[in-house]
C-alpha cells in the first residue's frame, strides 16, 4: 500500500455533540431514527454504517459554511450514543467505498470538478483532483442522495 497523500475528515467530535443533545432537547430539525436497513445510515463522525437497531441522529450540517455562492447544508446522521471519531485518517474508510460522488473545491468554496468513482475507487479520483494545484480541499458525498459523506483534505 502506498502511503496517502491525503487526509480524511470526519465531522467534529464538538458537532456531533451537539447534534446529539439538540435531539434530546427536541429541537425540531434534529430526529432519532432506528437504522433499519444495513448499509443506509452512514455515521459521518466515525465513519462507518449505523447497525441495523442502533439509534441515529438526522440533521443539517453546513458542509459548505454560509456567504458562499456554493454555500451548502444538507442532512446527515450521527450515531445517537457516542462513537470515537474515525482516525486511521491516512486511509480512505472501507464503508465508504461504493455509490461515492467526489467533488474537488478552490479556496473560495467554489465547486472546480465532481466526478463519481464508478469502479475506479474514490482514491483514484482523489490523487486525481489534488494533482489540481487550485483544489483546497474535496468532498465525498452520495452518489445519490448528494449527501455529505466527508472531507478529505491535503496530508
Ligand atoms: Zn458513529
Amino acid at each position: 500500500m502506498t502511503t496517502a497523500k491525503f487526509r480524511v475528515v470526519p465531522v467534529p467530535t464538538k458537532i456531533a455533540e451537539a447534534a446529539r443533545a439538540a435531539a434530546e432537547a427536541g429541537a425540531a430539525d434534529h430526529a432519532v431514527v432506528i437504522t433499519d436497513v444495513p448499509q443506509a445510515y452512514p455515521c459521518r463522525h466515525c465513519l462507518r454504517w449505523g447497525n441495523v437497531g442502533e439509534r441515529m441522529v438526522l440533521f443539517p450540517f453546513a458542509s459548505i459554511p454560509p456567504g458562499h455562492p456554493y454555500s451548502e447544508s444538507g442532512p446527515i446522521f450521527v450515531h445517537a450514543d457516542p462513537c470515537e471519531r474515525y482516525c486511521a485518517t491516512d486511509e480512505y474508510p472501507a464503508d465508504f467505498r461504493e455509490g461515492r460522488a467526489v467533488r474537488a473545491y478552490n479556496s473560495q468554496h467554489e465547486m472546480i470538478a465532481a466526478e463519481v468513482a464508478n469502479g475506479l475507487g474514490p482514491e483514484v479520483l482523489i490523487e486525481r483532483f489534488l494533482q489540481m494545484a487550485e483544489t483546497a480541499f474535496i468532498h465525498i458525498r452520495s452518489a445519490t442522495r448528494g449527501c455529505y459523506t466527508m472531507g478529505i483534505e491535503r496530508q
